[in-house]
């Protein structure tokens, strides 16, 4: 089976980034979220990062135009009909992603596969809620996008063989490097990454840096290219604590307890990049 049509649900994050590399693959993709304000931010970032890949000379502008053209946005499940590769990339909400798998298989081919780009959520457990669970895997693509040359690729334990060779076709295709992993709570580079971030927080709390000293030790000290604050604002602190908690339910161990100051900040609506503040100041 050949991936030619790709749908992408959510145009957040991680989901413009993921229409972007698609587009620019040869892929013909719809980018679906709830939001049209939503989808106009994404196609705004989208085509913004396309432009900059155009400055630096790793794309021409044609190839740029090309790509905008093989992309459509919508609201409207119908949206699906015709993709043979459905990626969710909504909100991290355990809850919310299975109300949205469980309702796609009406609107989808019976060959479709199904992937969730989930940060921590079980495969095994999404893929219960999907019709047809052997086509259903986790493509877990890294922030940002178009410039992280990783994808895990998780089999939940219904997954078939040929699901997993598909994806790996589909993610070598959009120029990615796929690693197998094992499903389990955060897979494997969140399961090390997060925790990290997680105590540059409680680092922060306890006042014993500044924020900008934190990361400077994170970046000088252990060749980081991105301290680990600036990093939490990229990802989005809302992201980061639920992905933070995944690993505290399902791992049960009480280091995985997020910091309370991730907890308020996310309270007080202060998620990073996307709302324009985190730990970090983004006018
Ligand atoms: P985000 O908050 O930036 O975007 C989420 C988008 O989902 C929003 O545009 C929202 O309107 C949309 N949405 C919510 N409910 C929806 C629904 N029912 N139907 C369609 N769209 C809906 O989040 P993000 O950072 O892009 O994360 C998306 C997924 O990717 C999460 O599962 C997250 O864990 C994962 N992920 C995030 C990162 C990261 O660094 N941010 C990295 C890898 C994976």
């Amino acid at each position: 089976m050949q991936i030619s049509r790709v749908a992408v649900i959510g145009a957040g994050t991680m989901g413009n980034g993921i229409a972007q590399v698609c587009a620019v693959a040869g892929l013909q993709v719809v980018m679906l979220d709830i939001s049209e304000a939503a989808l106009e931010k994404g196609l705004r970032t989208l085509s913004a990062s396309l432009a900059r890949l155009v400055t630096k000379g790793q794309l021409d502008e044609d190839a740029k135009q090309a790509a905008l053209e093989r992309i459509q946005t919508t609201t409207d499940k119908q949206g699906l009909a015709d993709a043979d590769l459905v990626i969710e990339a909504a909100t991290e909400d355990v809850v919310l992603k299975e109300k949205i798998l469980a309702d796609i298989g009406q609107y989808v081919r019976p060959q479709t596969l199904i992937a969730s780009n989930t940060s921590s959520i079980s495969i095994t457990r999404l893929a219960a809620v999907v019709e047809r669970p052997e086509r259903f895997i986790g493509i877990h693509f890294f922030n940002p996008v178009p410039l992280m040359g990783l994808v895990e690729l998780i089999a939940g334990l219904q997954t078939s063989e040929e699901t997993v060779t598909v994806a790996q076709g589909f993610v070598e295709r959009v120029g990615k490097t796929p690693v197998g992993v094992r499903n389990s709570a955060g897979f494997v580079v969140n399961r090390i990454l997060v925790p990290m971030i997680n105590e540059a927080i409680f680092v922060l709390q306890e006042g014993l840096a500044r924020p900008e000293d934190i990361d400077t030790g994170m970046r000088l000290g252990c060749n980081h290219p991105i301290g680990p604050l600036a990093l939490a604002d990229l990802i989005g602190l809302d992201t980061l604590l639920a992905i933070m908690e995944v690993l505290q339910q399902n791992l049960g161990d009480p280091k995985y307890r997020p910091a309370p100051l991730l907890r308020e900040m996310v309270e007080a609506g202060y998620l990073g990049r996307k709302s324009g503040k985190g730990f970090f100041s983004y006018p």
